[in-house]
């Protein structure tokens, strides 16, 4: 038998429900209360309307907004790439080459390594109030290690995602088409049962148009939804690919054109900025204002990979959309709470409404606004994950 939990005393509740409170995107209720039964919020609204429940926990006057939802991660890697970030913060510009190192590190490590290392970055985002992640394979490029490597995932999340076109495999690296074939084959023969999504790096030096299209088109054939790395460090083909084809989200979206942008705001595909990548890179920043004038939905997540982003922190990459993409606070804490979920095509999460799933993440501060206004402040108080206080 479940047994129900009010969380009163809230100052600032984030619902993601226009309908309640404030009518603002985020539906912010001051003073406010949720009310979880087993794994589920079944009430949410001014503490001094909330029902009876058997046990009661005191937020004492802090904000609670949903579990972050980080869409975008590469969590099943193995070993480091300090000294590559050290050389390009010496100078060196980045390419998508770097991913060999992971690639080699990764297949060498045995499962219990590659699981250890993804249970340990899992409990650091956890810890920094992340309730839903995505993980991807890519850093095996064989049938047997990207295989491996999605079902070490999908005992951890239900949010996986086939990226064994990450790059052409350096076994191919003088026939990518034989590459592209053994990803659209073979492997991912070996791969669907394990993984939601399938994913492409589209991108110069990794796969270009034609390429992400037969593998997506592939993927979609067996069963996988298709989401996209497009547009991080050029503009290319890779948005409206994804739109055209129906992918949840494209990912990155730094380098956009106007018939891009366009084509996103007429879609169902999600933009997902990674600005930890931007951060870890010295990059141009994406422009999320351009993006959300134009109507696009927009999610934000940390791409947390040992190369180019390595931070598992949702409330850093908060701070970073608001100080340099043009983002509100109210913005940014949407994009990485209800956009992360709209990425994952996913209803149950990124929202504080009866019928979703009990994950809150309470702050040591009055305000989510605070999230961007502290930055790099450890401010996650607290952690409920399906009902289950976890942090
Ligand atoms: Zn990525």
């Amino acid at each position: 038998m479940s047994s129900s939990t009010v969380v009163t005393n809230i100052a600032t509740l984030v619902t993601n429900d226009p309908s309640l409170g404030d009518g603002s995107p985020l539906g912010l209720i001051q003073d406010a209360a949720v009310v979880v039964d087993g794994d589920r919020v079944v009430w949410t609204g001014e503490a001094g309307r909330a029902p009876a429940a058997d046990h009661r926990v005191d937020a004492a006057g802090r904000a609670v907004l949903p579990g972050f939802v980080d869409s975008h991660s590469h969590l099943v890697f193995a070993g480091d790439r300090t000294q590559e970030f050290n050389a390009r913060m010496s100078g060196r510009s980045y390419s998508a080459g770097g991913i060999r190192t992971t690639v080699a590190a990764t297949r060498a490590a045995t499962d219990a390594e590659l699981e250890a290392n993804l249970t340990r970055y899992l409990a650091e985002a956890l810890r920094q109030g992340t309730t839903t992640f995505e993980t991807k394979s890519g850093y095996g490029l064989t049938v047997e290690d990207e295989s491996r490597a999605l079902r070490i995932a999908a005992r951890h999340t239900d949010e996986v995602t086939y990226l064994g076109a990450h790059i052409v495999s350096p076994d191919h690296a003088d026939d990518p088409a034989a590459y592209v074939a053994l990803v659209t084959g073979e492997m991912l023969d070996a791969c669907a049962p394990h993984a939601r999504w399938i994913d492409v790096f589209c991108e110069k030096g990794a796969f270009d148009g034609d390429q992400a299209r037969a593998i997506l088109t592939a993927g979609k054939a067996k069963g996988l939804h298709p989401r996209i790395h497009a547009n991080q460090l050029s503009y290319g083909p890779g948005v409206q690919l994804a739109v055209e084809l129906d992918a949840a989200s494209a990912d990155h979206c730094t380098h956009l054109t106007d018939a891009d942008v366009d084509a996103l705001a007429q879609g169902d595909t999600v933009a997902t900025l990674l600005p930890g990548a931007e951060f870890s890179t010295r990059a141009e920043w994406p422009d999320a204002r351009r993006l959300l004038d134009a109507g696009v939905t927009v999610a934000l997540s940390t791409d947390c990979n040992p190369g180019s982003s390595f931070t598992s922190s949702v409330p850093f990459c908060v701070a970073l959309a608001v100080r340099d993409m043009g983002m509100t606070p109210d913005e940014a804490v949407w994009s990485a709470t209800a956009g992360g979920a709209a990425a994952l095509r996913r209803t149950d999460v990124g929202r504080l409404t009866p019928g979703a799933r009990a994950d809150l993440t309470l702050l040591d501060a009055p305000s989510h606004v605070h999230l961007a206004y502290r930055p790099g402040v450890p401010l996650v108080a607290g952690v409920w994950r399906g009902g289950e206080r976890v942090v």
